[in-house]
């Protein structure tokens, strides 16, 4: 299954991200993850990425599709995937699309996690993350930083909750209530058991 999760900064995607993908036995593919990994590495990718990450904006467009068309041609990602973070904006997306068409095929469902705002400057000001045994705030998480990340959001990604909907691709989830809850609730939009695992020849 090819699947794109969608939703505001503090929405829940990563940890989504992970555990839907462990269901559909394909890797969850964060463009977030990989552009901090680059930025920790000192990479030349890294050193790109970083000032437009921590002003809370997005990278730019050829930067960020062309890392996402390599990443999506290695082997473990040819049956399937999980994107997080990717498409997030209506260029991407339709890069993403002609891309995927380039090899005869498409995304199958787009799960968008549905937060009201209080509750995600809520969630984003207290979240930290281990970094070498220690708790550290992400230097984008300050406050001034999340709600810029927030108006970011709103005027570049959230058109694209239209733009699938209008694919017939779109499955809006109540991302409130626990971890269980809100995976219980995306397994079934994609028309997953949550006591199945893996299923085998996808
Ligand atoms: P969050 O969803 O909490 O905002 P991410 O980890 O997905 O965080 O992304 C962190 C930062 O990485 C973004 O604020 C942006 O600068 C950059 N980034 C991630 N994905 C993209 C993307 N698809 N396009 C442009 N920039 C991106």
């Amino acid at each position: 299954m090819r699947v794109v999760l969608l939703g505001p900064p503090g929405a829940g995607k990563g940890t989504q991200a992970q555990i839907i993908a462990g269901h559909l036995g394909a890797p969850a593919i964060s463009t977030g993850d990989i552009f901090r990994a680059n930025v920790s590495g000192k990479t030349e990718l890294g050193q790109k990425a970083k000032t437009f990450m921590d002003a809370g904006d997005l990278v730019p467009d050829e930067i960020t599709v062309a890392m996402v068309k390599d990443r999506l041609a290695e082997p473990d990602a040819k049956a399937g995937f999980l994107l997080d973070g990717f498409p997030r904006t209506i260029a991407q997306a339709e890069q993403l699309r002609a891309s995927l068409a380039e090899l005869g095929n498409g995304l199958d469902r787009v799960l968008e996690l549905v937060v009201d705002e209080d509750e995600l400057v809520r969630r984003l000001s207290s979240r930290r993350m281990l970094v070498d045994g220690e708790w550290v705030q992400r230097s984008d998480d300050e406050p001034e930083t999340v709600r810029h990340r927030l108006q970011v959001y709103r005027e570049q990604t959230a058109p694209l909750s239209g733009f699938y909907d209008g694919e017939g691709l779109l499955a809006r989830i109540d991302a409130m209530g626990s971890v269980e809850e809100v995976t219980a609730r995306a397994l079934e939009a994609l028309g997953r058991s949550p006591q199945a695992g893996p299923q085998a020849g996808e």
